[in-house]
């Protein structure tokens, strides 16, 4: 008999990818940072990612929506970094708008 049985517990052992700590493998989120590890969940989040882009790239499209997006962004960035905007965005207020959503 060559078959070790450490590769039994290797079956139900694995490591987390992130915080390196040994972990069952069929718990779906690592107990210690949190990181999805179930396959089927990790799939499903980052299907809801891609509608969630996709919804906002609609959105986005969408010159009432994209105006008032930009305009909520501008006054959190106003109100929580006063200083950004008159340092490194002297230009006009249109393209001020996109400079923030490229820091964002
Ligand atoms: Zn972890």
């Amino acid at each position: 008999m060559d078959k070790e049985p450490k590769q039994r517990i290797s079956l139900t052992l694995t490591k987390c990818p992130r915080c390196d700590k040994a972990i069952s493998s069929d718990v779906q989120f690592c107990p210690s940072c949190g990181m999805v590890l179930d396959q089927k969940t990790a799939v499903g989040l980052e299907e809801e990612r891609i509608e969630a882009d996709r919804l906002m790239d609609l959105l986005m499209k969408d010159e009432e929506v994209k105006t008032l997006f930009f305009q909520k962004l501008q006054e959190f960035y106003n109100s929580s970094q006063p200083h950004i905007q008159s340092k490194q965005l002297p230009s006009p207020k249109r393209q001020e708008t996109t400079a923030i959503f490229h820091v964002f």
